[in-house]
């Protein structure tokens, strides 16, 4: 991993931002390489919108996926254009952007001062005085600002593409669903080998070095209706463990693949590879590093306005969280666990989130911005008991292994229940769930406080779909459950209603297949009570 110890958060953010929404530099001022093919191949995206602001992103790559890199060793001046119209006729921004390899060429322009409420289309250009090469173009918008009045807003949200095992199908129907705004909870890439029995061509070996954590980011990115995904709305986004291994938690390391000698090392790795490849803000980076160095941390929590509609609460629940207890045979990582055999399961000091970003969000679930708040976050959030036979079986890695920290969360949510109705979205589990998020878990008459809609996977398989009928049976506060079918969840929201769309690709295995909706679901504001329609 690429360290630059003597770059200085100043000098960096001179070199990689301060040019971004500036005047015209004179063009023998700019690095004008010369190009053997399209640098433009791994497509566009915006992502991190505010009221007035949007990131958009490109990196800069060669044609050769895998192998040999092309590109310039030094920066390479960007330059990119946002304006009203598809053709670029009503320019609103333009300017420059240093692509560094530092951050193997990737771009984050953060254009400042737009209008809320509104989409605008953005490309990029780079090259001599003709602009030998022209992006894609890509569609973004601005969100409400907060209190302004919203008719509706669509909203998609996805997660879990692991690329050996589908197509982005999944992707392509998404596109045509026109979301505003798109959020991605986690798994984006996953660091495994390619597997056998793979349906597209595997990814390559274990990722564990920064140049492999950007080789698999450019061959998801060589999926054409993953770009077009990108290209067709902001994205927010948050990760989980597969951006970095396999059930880790915090600095401790999972148990999966071969061992590295440092894991803070190979974690900073694997967030650096992130952001080059995510449309996040400069402010992502904490430490204001280049290279970011064993233990660095990264900041993706936040809050999203939505206008009057009320906020999302972005979450981050791999960087900050205890390690799981209880694993069977002494292993790291994840397990079934038995609570009754488990003396640190009900500890109240383990948390999910780490104490600043728990007290950020339980504070932030009691401003009733609005008739709606959306929780989005990585995993199932309700107690999800899977016995078989006596005594109580739960997955230590998921909020059940967190029941205090859930609990305290849940009674921030209770508290507001009268202003607000509280909407958690997640993905990880690769099945659909959806259910009542209730007051208590483990008591006869837990009351339900908030919904939920646990999102299935783009293309991951599942691992437990033979069991989700006996599953839903045993946990009643659940109301739908499918482990069949991958996907992506549409939630149309108004001041009135909210309506959750599951939305099921015919077969992920094949390219060409079809959509359709596997139920749909509907909120009425101030009553956190689900009604299939
Ligand atoms: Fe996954
Ligand atoms: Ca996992």
């Amino acid at each position: 991993m690429q360290e630059l110890d003597g770059l200085d958060r100043r000098r960096w953010m001179q070199r990689a931002l301060a040019l971004a929404p500036g005047a015209w530099v004179a063009r023998d001022a700019w690095s004008q390489p010369v190009l053997a093919g399209d640098p433009f191949n791994l497509g566009v995206a915006s992502g991190s919108p505010t009221p007035e602001s949007v990131v958009l992103w490109t990196r800069l790559h060669d044609t050769n996926w895998l192998g040999t890199r092309r590109l310039p060793a030094g920066p390479v001046t960007v330059r990119w254009e946002l304006a009203d119209d598809e053709s670029f006729r009503k320019l609103r921004r333009k300017g420059e952007a240093q692509a560094v390899p530092e951050l193997d060429h990737s771009v984050h322009v953060e254009v400042q001062g737009l209008h809320p409420d509104r989409w605008y289309h953005y490309r990029f250009m780079v090259g001599g005085p003709r602009n030998d090469w022209v992006s894609a173009t890509g569609r973004t918008r601005t969100l409400p600002a907060p209190g302004s009045p919203v008719a509706r807003l669509r909203l998609a949200y996805a997660s879990c593409q692991r690329w050996e095992h589908g197509f982005y199908a999944a992707w392509r129907h998404l596109v045509s669903d026109q979301p505003d705004l798109v959020l991605f909870l986690g798994d984006y890439i996953y660091e495994y080998p390619g597997a056998t029995g793979a349906v597209r061509a595997p990814s390559g070996a274990w990722v564990l070095t920064l140049d492999e954590y950007r080789a698999r980011y450019a061959l998801h990115k060589s999926d054409a209706d993953l770009r077009a995904a990108h290209a067709c709305a902001p994205w927010l986004v948050t990760w989980d463990d597969h951006e970095v291994q396999n059930d880790y938690a915090g600095l401790a390391p999972g148990d999966s693949g071969p061992e590295v000698p440092d894991f803070g090392r190979r974690r900073a790795a694997a967030y650096q590879a992130y952001y080059e490849n995510m449309p996040l803000a400069a402010s992502a980076l904490t430490r204001g590093r280049v290279g970011l160095l064993a233990g660095d941390e990264m900041r993706l929590y936040r809050s999203v306005s939505l206008g009057a509609l009320g906020e999302i609460q972005l979450l981050d629940m791999r960087q900050h969280r205890d390690q799981q207890v209880c694993t069977q045979g002494g292993k790291r990582g994840s397990s079934m666990v038995d609570p009754a055999k488990c003396p640190d399961w009900h500890d109240p000091q383990r948390t999910m989130l780490g104490a600043a970003q728990e007290r950020w969000l339980t504070q932030r679930l009691q401003v009733p911005s609005g008739p709606w708040q959306l929780i989005a976050q990585q995993t199932l959030f309700g107690r999800r008991d899977s016995r078989s036979g006596s005594g109580v079986s739960l997955w230590n890695d998921g909020w059940d292994g967190y029941g205090p920290a859930r609990q305290r969360i849940v009674d921030a949510m209770a508290e507001r229940r009268d202003r607000t109705t509280h909407v958690v979205l997640g993905g990880d589990v690769h099945e659909n769930w959806v259910g009542h998020v209730l007051s208590q878990y483990g008591q006869a008459r837990g009351e339900s406080v908030a919904v939920e809609f646990c999102g299935t996977s783009i293309t991951s398989r599942a691992g437990g779909a033979a069991r989700v009928a006996t599953r839903l049976e045993a946990n009643p506060h659940y109301v739908f459950a499918d482990g069949d079918r991958r996907g992506y969840g549409l939630v149309d929201l108004t001041p009135q209603r909210l309506r959750t769309q599951l939305r099921a690709v015919g077969d992920a295995t094949l390219r060409d297949t079809g959509v359709s909706t596997l139920a749909s679901f509907e909120v009425a504001a101030g009553r956190p009570r689900l009604e299939r329609i």
